[in-house]
């Protein structure tokens, strides 16, 4: 897979394949064809996969965190010429999640059912034990954000042009599929799995994919334009790196698709990178309460200082957790035919929560901070239903959780709560990240305080092991 070819053949190439033979190969990724000397002129109906274009990156050498075979090594990698709706950036920021604590490798201890590891394969597996999903190719670049500087676009691409700075999502945003076009972008049908192919090679031709299609950990990222906002902003790189995942989906929760309204009561369910932005934006809307359930403590005072109007420990609280919650959102009285608000259980009984946002997910490590109550995940997405009063909204934004949740059939049938699940929160990448970067730059959003933590590239093990301790909120790994 070499090969060159002059630049001034390369659009005389991709022109020369059909829009429909691209689709059509797009359904096929992962097939290599490479556009070199004479094979430039293959006709287009009978192109059998995405092709690439050779351009001056091609074969340009760079260093990133490969996992394979349970091992995560930094290694030295040689790019692969791109697809032509791919960019070529060079990473400024990384903010790995908690997600990424499962494909540590050996930088940590080993897991038994990582969080990936319970994904099914066309989410990126792979399942314990079982072969890495066919689409997926192993060994691949970890991550699945970043923030950088487009160094080269393929020539389909449309929105990004060198030297533009981009956030890299975790959501694509195609704007053109089913999902897209109704209206849930956050489900865009691109996401996890148009571009699993090959972006590089080790020294000795092993091809190299990255996560997702995205990868992160790594001096040069290869995603499709999809996955890429650009950004006009004097924020910090490190800033704009929480924009790629988890800060995007803690503003997303109450702006973007549950519509939190101002003078309402709203209760979220962990106070980690997520939940501490939530928690932001539930206040810039003008919640009356902001109530928050985290069991580690110095959570607990991060969320009072950005916008928590009341902190609970679900470990202290044990049972008596929705209760407390009940009796916050029980109003100035009972009286129903006022407007009052009546206890559970009994008649009309009308409490909880208008807005719960659930931002706990799976526990697979034991943090040198306080355990949550329950590291499946399960027990607070019961519980949030649970707060929520009649008709009251629901979201579920935890991820990785292990098991089935139950909820009272008769409640949940005929009391009217709205379930939101959504991927990102139901983040529109493309319209609301630059609105965020707005709301940052005016002071309203907060980044900086989630970022506790620099790293090296070097460092990668230790951000990881960071984020298993839980004894801050955000690492951020910075490129020279
Ligand atoms: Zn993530
Ligand atoms: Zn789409």
């Amino acid at each position: 897979m070499t090969g060159t070819l002059a630049t001034e053949t390369i659009e005389e190439a991709a022109a020369a394949l059909s829009r429909r033979a691209l689709l059509l190969g797009a359904a096929t990724a992962g097939t290599l064809l490479v556009l070199a000397g004479a094979d430039a002129a293959v006709p287009a109906q009978t192109a059998p996969a995405v092709p690439r274009v050779t351009t001056r990156n091609a074969g340009r050498r760079f260093r990133a965190y490969v996992q394979s075979a349970g091992q995560s090594n930094l290694e030295t990698l040689r790019l692969l010429p791109i697809q032509p709706r791919q960019v070529v950036i060079r990473t400024e920021a990384y903010a790995p999640c908690y997600t990424q604590v499962s494909q540590g490798g050996d930088l940590l201890p080993p897991l038994t059912g990582g969080i990936f590891g319970t994904l099914p394969p066309e989410l990126g597996g792979p399942l314990p034990g079982s072969a890495p999903p066919a689409n997926a190719p192993s060994p691949n670049i970890e991550g699945h954000l970043g923030v950088g500087i487009v160094e080269e676009v393929g020539p389909q691409v449309q929105r990004l042009q060198p030297g533009d700075r981009v956030i890299v999502g975790v959501t694509s945003h195609c704007g053109n599929c089913y999902m897209c076009l109704q209206d849930r972008p956050d489900q865009c049908l691109m996401t996890f799995g148009a571009a699993f192919a090959p972006i590089a090679e080790r020294l000795d031709g092993t091809p190299i994919g990255a996560a997702l299609g995205i990868g992160g950990a790594s001096e040069l990222m290869v995603t499709d334009e999809e996955y890429c906002v650009p950004v006009f902003s004097s924020l910090s790189p490190a800033e704009l790196s929480l924009l790629g995942d988890t800060a995007a989906t803690g503003f997303a929760a109450p702006l973007s698709l549950m519509h939190v309204q101002a003078g309402s009561d709203v209760v979220i369910l962990g106070a980690g990178a997520i939940g501490l932005a939530a928690i932001q934006a539930a206040k810039l809307v003008g919640a009356a309460q902001i109530i928050v359930s985290e069991p580690v403590s110095h959570r607990r005072e991060r969320a009072l200082k950005l916008g928590a109007t009341t902190v609970l420990d679900p470990n202290a609280l044990g049972n008596g957790l929705v209760e407390r919650v009940h009796e916050l959102t029980k109003g100035p009285t009972e009286r129903v035919f006022a407007g009052g608000r009546r206890s559970n259980p009994g008649p009309r009984e009308n409490r909880g929560a208008d807005f719960v946002i659930e931002a706990v997910g799976v526990c697979t490590r034991r943090p040198k901070v306080e355990m949550p109550p329950d590291p499946s995940g399960i027990l607070p997405m019961q519980q949030a239903f649970e707060m929520a009063r009649r008709a009251g909204s629901v979201m579920f934004l935890g991820f990785g959780m292990h098991g089935n949740v139950s909820f009272n059939a008769n409640r949940f049938a005929n009391q009217g709560r709205i379930l939101y699940s959504g991927q990102q929160g139901g983040l529109a990448f493309k319209r609301d990240i630059p609105r965020f970067i707005k709301l940052v730059e005016a002071g309203k959003l907060d980044l900086k305080s989630l970022i506790t933590a620099t790293f090296t590239l070097e460092q990668y093990g230790d951000a990881l092991q960071y984020l298993v301790d839980r004894t801050g909120v955000c690492p951020v790994v910075q490129f020279a």
